[in-house]
């Protein structure tokens, strides 16, 4: 990833109208916002440029709205949560371009803080539309990304704006962007990658990529059994991708090429039901039965791991090593992730994760806090680990 980006800090925000891309799609429920991580995580850049007498003017895109404005979609709301989260009034402007949204850009002293409406309200956001960039710069004088979270994309928020304003990283894009960059684009040998979760099939593009820039790739999950699978091992009713037996064999010789070693579990917990504290025993991976299905890695696959954790300087991390939304299966993934923790608190382990659901395994077992970064962007975090140009960070490459 090129790493030449502006930051925030590069930027003389004082008196000008600072157009900010962030991302407040947040979860709700009756119209209250049920997790504040995402608000949280922009309030940085928010009090920066405010502090600095800039005009801070949000913009931001909220669910999937189809036909345009619709009550459900509408950002409103979150005006009100952001300006208790800041402690003081965020402005709100029911349109995100033409006269409603230019009246509220004037009437704004410098500090303040106004936030604009859904940008997909209109359709010309994620076709990345030249007349509608053109209608979101008229509102601004320069332009900050804060939002990584929707650096997949190329819409006019995230890419058309960048191009036509001076852009520059937020705090948080920039955060996400240098941990990012320390754990793969430029890292600490020797460095390793679980990766585990339900499929193959969904993360192939994920493992292609990793196997040429990790030194070990330890994989973990439902996907595990697709890889024991194609070395011949009898997996019984475990989820297993039996399509993709060539594919997994095709990935392992790639990775041997490429002087990336594949850790495969040893040993599984497995269980005949699929749930919560279904009877569970501990076997080889070589005597699976005919009803058991893998649910865990087992405890000599655990050790095998620590000990690499052990030996590793960086250690990239998505996907759970079992289904660890139930108990007892979720004891790998948990001893995996302490151990990590420990050593990044040590200071002889760098610790990237995210994607999906391994921020909600990480947070269960306690350990989110200490990892030096965890990634809440979901699919652009995934893309980076695909290897992908993030049209959004190129963006704001000069
Ligand atoms: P992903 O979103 O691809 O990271 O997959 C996460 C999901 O994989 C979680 O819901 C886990 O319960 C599930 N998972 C992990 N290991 C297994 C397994 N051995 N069998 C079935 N599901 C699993």
């Amino acid at each position: 990833m090129n790493r030449n980006f502006r930051t925030l800090e590069e930027a003389n925000v004082a008196g000008k109208r600072v157009l900010v891309r962030v991302d407040l799609n947040v979860p709700m429920e009756n119209g209250r916002v049920t997790d504040t991580t995402r608000i949280d995580r922009i309030l940085p850049t928010i009090i920066d440029i405010a502090g600095r007498g800039g005009r801070v003017v949000l913009l931001a895109h909220f669910g999937r709205p189809k036909n345009g404005p619709d009550d459900e979609n509408s950002l409103r709301p979150l005006a009100g949560a952001l300006g208790a989260a800041l402690g003081k009034p965020v402005a709100f402007s029911g349109d995100c371009i033409g006269a409603a949204a230019q009246a509220a850009v004037n009437a704004m002293n410098d500090g303040d803080i106004l936030l604009l409406e859904n940008t997909r309200f209109h359709a010309g956001e994620e076709k990345n539309d030249p007349v509608f960039v053109s209608a979101l710069a008229e509102l601004g004088d320069l332009y900050v990304n804060d939002a990584f979270s929707a650096a997949h994309r190329a819409h006019a928020s995230t890419e058309g704006l960048a191009r036509t304003l001076s852009a520059y990283a937020g705090r948080t894009m920039q955060a996400e962007l240098e941990a990012i960059g320390s754990a793969l684009d430029n890292p600490a040998r020797p460095v390793a990658a679980i990766v585990g979760g339900a499929k193959v099939s969904t993360k192939l593009e994920l493992l292609g990529n990793l196997s040429k820039k990790v030194d070990f790739l330890i994989i973990g999950g439902g996907m595990a059994n697709t890889f024991l699978a194609a070395l011949g091992k009898h997996v019984g009713k475990s989820l297993c991708e039996s399509d993709l037996l060539d594919t997994a064999r095709d990935i392992i010789a790639a990775a041997k090429k490429n002087g990336c070693e594949i850790v495969l579990p040893v040993d599984a917990v497995v269980a005949q039901k699929f749930e919560s504290h279904a009877p569970s025993r501990v076997v080889d991976v070589d005597n699976v039965g005919d009803d058991d299905m893998i649910l865990d890695i087992g405890p000599r696959s655990v050790v095998e791991v620590e000990n690499l954790l052990g030996a590793v300087k960086t250690l990239v991390w998505n996907g759970p090593f079992g289904a660890f939304e139930m108990q007892p299966f979720d004891a790998g993934t948990n001893a995996a992730a302490k151990l990590a923790a420990e050593r990044t608190d040590a200071g002889k382990l760098l610790t990237v994760a995210g994607g999906g659901d391994t921020v909600a395994a990480l947070n269960q077992a306690g350990v989110a806090q200490h990892f030096t970064y965890i990634s809440t962007a979901g699919g652009a975090f995934l893309e980076w680990l695909e290897g992908k140009v993030l049209p959004g960070v190129a963006a704001l490459c000069p």
